[in-house]
């Protein structure tokens, strides 16, 4: 079966000289391989006349064209087409009774097309996207027998109704007025107001505008809102962004609770978070804007070191060039080079809120993990670093040049992203090893022609850590770098920060909370402790063992390794493994 697509999006046939047309073999020889559509001048290519040369593809300046052959058992398969060259999707993730399904894949390949139609509000057309009186019998129909089956004739007869955690909960602000408080009450359909309130720790915040929330408590505010309708499925998509490992903890016992009488589906790219929550995975694949599959659901743990390895063998694909490894012991610690930077006996009072720190220091090629509670201060700290902040107390040592990339990226370019590179880091990224390490991980050479402001979060952010990445410092400082990526770009980014520290035998400090993003690229962590907004204390850093050790005994979780994957992964809480190892202390065993 082949596949053509057209990037609405990427497509100017005002800007190009109908190259894909021009040059198009089948075109040439007389066939209507490709007509251009007399409205929008785009071109609108027949996948039965395609011979799959792909000059198309490499012709168009801007790399709108994606040709793809697909295996033709799929065809029976195909849920929905949006159009002619339009977004395909296959198969679909089932909503389980009484389980937490986890969907695991990047944005853009038809998890929220797949809501859509398990909500009832897309009618999955079967690929016939020019019959726009599709109907529900024929859907379900197709439908082998089981529980999907069963659960769509349920959408058809008006029976199941969902509720959906959105993805985006920065826009909420911009699209609600009045208070948490309002907000949750018109909702509170099972009435469990105060019940939910308290559990997700809002009951302090119920009087505040939207407006005036932080992004961890938006995030909670927006779950609890979900939880309080009274419907048969629930949605939650990325419910871990911006939370702490305190609150993602808290998240999955809630999520858990409501599994044992609802269906629940999740999408999350914290690996840890999944792992821990789900009961069952479908892995999603294809090519981003231009198709998806669902494979069927496997074990958590079967599912999470499947995608881990990049190789699927039930359906012989490939979805990563190599596999992502966990090291068991980090060799590096020895090697560490000279002091960079060093401070002692921080302070800093913001209102109410107040800092202090122990002494630390950062070595040449050392990457420094930083973790800890929300609102602890350690963008504060970080800030104070880099010089944007001035102290109160204490001292931190000069002379050390800091390249920063901070929590919230906020850029108003109107110009592409090649030109924004050049701008910031000039020609340098175009070769050697800066763009192998960094430009070609993060997948950066295919957003090169699109503009700024079209980027999504995850793009935007991939090319902020590039950014900061390719400034010459001595000293980098990412705040929350996996915010938005999804699981496998997490893993690319950690990589290339990595490489990029030991390459130039540079340092940084990394704030985040996706602990596989952490072990894979720290050498040693700075740990913040405290009560949010109130104080905070930072120590360290600590070698990564030592470091984690002292942080989750304050998380109070336990984590051992996956023996054949080796990636760390929550222990149930009070089974036998999780006491012993409270016991001894080994809050990180690298035992599996
Ligand atoms: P995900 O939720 O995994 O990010 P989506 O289901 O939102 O993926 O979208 C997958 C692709 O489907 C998008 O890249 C887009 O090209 C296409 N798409 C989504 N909605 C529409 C629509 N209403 N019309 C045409 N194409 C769409
Ligand atoms: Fe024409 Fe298909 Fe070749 Fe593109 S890939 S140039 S549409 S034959």
């Amino acid at each position: 079966m082949r596949v053509a697509v057209l990037r609405e999006d990427s497509c100017q046939p005002k800007k190009c000289n109908d190259e894909c047309h021009a040059f198009c073999p089948p075109v040439r020889n007389g066939q209507e391989c490709i007509i251009l559509d007399d409205r929008s001048g785009k071109p609108i290519i027949s996948e039965s006349l395609c011979i799959g040369c792909g000059i198309c593809i490499n012709k168009c300046p801007h790399d709108a064209i994606i040709i793809e052959n697909l295996p033709s058992e799929l065809e029976q398969d195909m849920i929905h087409r949006y159009s002619m060259n339009g977004f395909r999707l296959f198969r679909l993730p089932t909503p389980s009774k009484e389980s937490v399904v986890g969907i695991l894949g990047p944005n853009g390949m038809g998890k929220s097309t797949a809501i859509n139609a398990l909500s009832g509000r897309l009618i999955p057309n079967l690929g016939e996207w020019m019959d726009k009186e599709c109907n529900w019998d024929g859907i379900i129909e197709t439908l082998p027998r089981g529980e999907l089956r069963n659960f769509f004739i349920s959408v058809r007869e008006g029976k199941i109704k969902v509720a959906l955690k959105p993805q985006n909960i920065d826009r909420l602000p911009k699209r609600i007025q009045g208070t948490v408080r309002d907000l949750l009450s018109k909702v509170d359909e099972r009435n469990m107001f105060d019940e939910m309130t308290t559990e997700l720790g809002i009951s302090h915040l119920l009087d505040r505008t939207v407006q005036q929330l932080s992004g961890g408590e938006l995030q909670r505010m927006a779950i609890c809102a979900t939880l309080l309708r009274d419907v048969d499925v629930y949605f939650f998509d990325e419910p871990s962004s911006y939370l702490d490992i305190h609150e993602r903890m808290r998240i999955v016992k809630i999520i858990q609770k409501l599994a044992e009488t609802k269906r629940v589906l999740v999408i999350e790219h914290d690996l840890a978070v999944l792992d821990v929550l789900a009961d069952l995975i479908h892995i999603v694949y294809g090519k981003k804007g231009a198709f998806g599959i669902f494979t069927p659901a496997r074990s958590t743990r079967q599912a999470i070191n499947t995608y881990l390895d990049g190789f699927l063998p039930e359906q012989n694909v490939r979805i990563r060039d190599k596999p992502i490894k966990f090291l068991n012991h980090r060799a590096h610690g020895a090697e560490l080079g000279n002091e960079v930077i060093s401070w002692g006996g921080l302070e800093k009072q913001l209102g109410d809120f107040k800092l202090e720190t122990g002494d630390g220091a950062v070595h040449r090629s050392e990457v420094v993990g930083v973790v800890g509670p929300n609102g602890t201060g350690k963008s504060t700290m970080i800030k104070i670093l880099a010089g944007e902040h001035e102290y109160d107390g204490g001292w931190v040592s000069s002379g050390c040049s800091i390249s920063y990339k901070p929590q919230h990226i906020d850029v108003d370019m109107d110009c592409t992203v090649q030109v924004w590179l050049d701008s910031e880091i000039g020609p340098r990224w175009r070769s050697g090893e800066y763009h192998s390490n960094v430009i070609k991980v993060l997948g950066i050479d295919e957003l090169l022609p699109k503009r700024v402001k079209k980027l999504s979060g995850g793009e935007r952010q991939a090319v902020s850590i590039a950014i900061c990445l390719g400034r010459e410092a001595d000293l980098y400082l990412l705040d929350e770098p996996s915010a938005h990526l999804d699981a496998s770009a997490r893993m690319e980014a950690a990589k290339a920060i990595r490489r990029t520290m030991e390459a130039n035998e540079k340092s940084a400090f990394v704030i985040d909370h996706d602990v596989y993003f952490i072990d894979i690229l720290a050498d040693s962590l700075l740990v913040f402790e405290g009560e949010g907004g109130k104080v905070g204390k930072a120590e360290g850093p600590f070698p990564l063992k030592e470091g984690m050790n002292r942080f989750l005994s304050g998380v109070n979780i336990t984590f051992r390794r996956d023996h054949d994957s080796k990636r760390p992964r929550i222990n149930k809480s009070e089974s036998r493994k999780d006491r012993e190892q409270r016991q001894a202390g080994d809050f990180y065993s690298y035992q599996s």
